[in-house]
């Protein structure tokens, strides 16, 4: 039991000190009340059933980096093994808390979560302040510039933030404080589990490609932000799905896990863009970042967005079932090359680029075998670092011509589309070793 009354500050999709309100309002509350500050993450015992181990390594690489950062605020990350349901109503009354902040979060996982939370705080007497931050928009405040209907095209959707004014990204590492202590108790522990702890040998995972954490994050995104003319030239359309080095900027896997502040790649782009001559969304990169407000949008306002049945803009499509052909898809033994050079990629790396989806996705839904786009989100799901709820939905429900694109009839060619970028094959042979000593034909 803890003395002094405490702060509550929830990491969830928002693993970054920089642009985070919350912690902000929580860092100034805990000032404000003489209270501690705590800054938490729940991580579920059982997580490496739910999460990809890839993904998993980057989370944890992620909470290193964050604990290590907010060590620099004069405090830490307090990891507590469970689910926020079970623990939140007992720490309420072990750390005498009287005030949390967390961000708002879409998922329907974390929707329901909250619900049931915010009846526990009430009645304990906790205030919950939540903040959008995990989007550029308030998706809320789109909907409603469009009268609470779904925006279903692109175009419509710029329209719709054309006249929302973006606020500047917030700075937290002016606001230290001296409540911002490590905390005493030292009974428990609250330390960030290693993947052996986690019953997962290291050994099995290929090497890091892309390491999790704001830090690298931060790394990343200003190293794209310094090439300006590349920048100002960018059409994803012309980038390559097979290069060998990323042709796209990976900040993915940190955008999603919160890493990177979506409103600060936003300004950088501003700043980029600004007096320079650049391209236009939906092929430039503000464009794609505007892809992702874009389903943002759609699956907050889309009930079962991930479903097909109960889905409102979904097509029903009488997909087959077809287990044997679904699995030699997942681990890239379709014996079509293109397709699973790309499908071992992603097990092994974590990411591979957008039009590469847009093969292997359509190859296994409408192009190809006819099976369902659910079925792939779930393989996705696992394997991707930068798995995101809404984003691989409405991805998928793209690819699949099930919403927002319909025209089913143009179909990737799993042969001749990776040929228009790797003549020689190398991209195939790098992942498909066993066709290394085939002609390029
Ligand atoms: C079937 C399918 C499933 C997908 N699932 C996911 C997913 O779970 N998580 C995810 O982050 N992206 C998903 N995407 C979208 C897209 O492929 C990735 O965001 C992109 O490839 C990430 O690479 P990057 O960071 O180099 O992108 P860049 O081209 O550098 O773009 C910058 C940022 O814009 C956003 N963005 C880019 N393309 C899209 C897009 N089409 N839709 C929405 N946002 C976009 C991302 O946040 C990205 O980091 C999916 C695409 C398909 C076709």
């Amino acid at each position: 039991m803890s003395k002094t009354p405490t702060v509550i500050h929830w990491f969830r999709l928002d693993l970054r000190i920089h642009d985070n309100l919350a912690l902000r309002n929580a860092i100034n509350e805990a000032e404000n009340r003489k209270h501690l500050l705590r800054p938490i993450y729940f991580l579920d015992p059982n997580i490496k059933d739910k999460v990809g181990i890839n993904r998993l390594r980057f989370l944890l690489q992620s909470l290193e980096d964050l604990d290590n950062n907010l060590k620099k605020l004069n405090t830490c990350l307090y990891v507590l093994r469970g689910k926020a349901v079970d623990l939140l109503p007992k720490l309420f009354d072990d750390w005498q808390v009287k005030y949390l902040t967390c961000q708002v979060d879409i998922d329907p996982e974390f929707v329901q979560q909250d619900e049931y939370i915010e009846d526990i705080a009430e009645k304990k007497g906790v205030f919950i302040n939540k903040r959008v931050q995990h989007t550029v928009y308030d998706v809320h405040k789109v909907l409603r510039e469009n009268n609470g209907a779904v925006p279903l095209t692109y175009q419509k959707f710029l329209s719709l933030v054309k006249s929302i004014n973006v606020k500047e990204p917030i700075e937290i590492s002016n606001v230290l404080s001296s409540h911002c202590k490590p905390i005493d108790i030292q009974s428990e522990n609250y330390s960030i589990p290693n993947l052996k702890e986690l019953q997962i040998d290291e050994e099995t995972l290929a090497p890091v490609k892309y390491h999790g954490g704001e830090t690298e994050a931060l790394k990343r995104l200003n190293l794209y932000m310094s090439k300006k003319e590349w920048v100002c030239k960018f059409e994803k359309p012309n980038s390559s799905p097979n290069s060998i080095e990323p042709s796209t900027t990976v900040l993915s896997p940190y955008i999603s896990h919160g890493c990177l502040s979506a409103k600060l790649f936003y300004y950088k782009l501003k700043e980029v863009e600004n007096g320079r001559q650049h391209t236009l969304p939906p092929v430039s990169l503000m464009g794609q970042l505007m892809w992702r407000e874009f389903y943002y949008t759609a699956g907050t306002g889309v009930a079962n967005f991930d479903k097909m049945v109960g889905n409102a803009i979904c097509i029903q499509i009488p997909w087959t079932k077809n287990d044997a052909f679904l699995k030699a898809w997942a681990e890239g033994k379709t014996g079509y090359p293109f397709v699973d050079a790309i499908m071992r990629q992603l097990k092994q790396e974590g990411w591979i680029h957008h039009l590469a989806r847009h093969m292997v996705a359509c190859f296994l839904t409408r192009g190809d075998l006819w099976i369902s786009w659910e079925e792939g989100a779930k393989i996705f799901e696992d394997y991707l670092l930068d798995y995101d709820w809404s984003l691989n939905a409405g991805n998928w429900m793209w690819l699949s011509a099930s919403a927002f694109f319909y025209k089913y009839f143009r179909v990737y060619s799993p042969v001749a589309f990776g040929q228009k970028t790797d003549k020689e094959g190398v991209y195939i042979k790098k992942y498909v070793p066993e066709l290394k000593k085939y002609p390029r034909e």
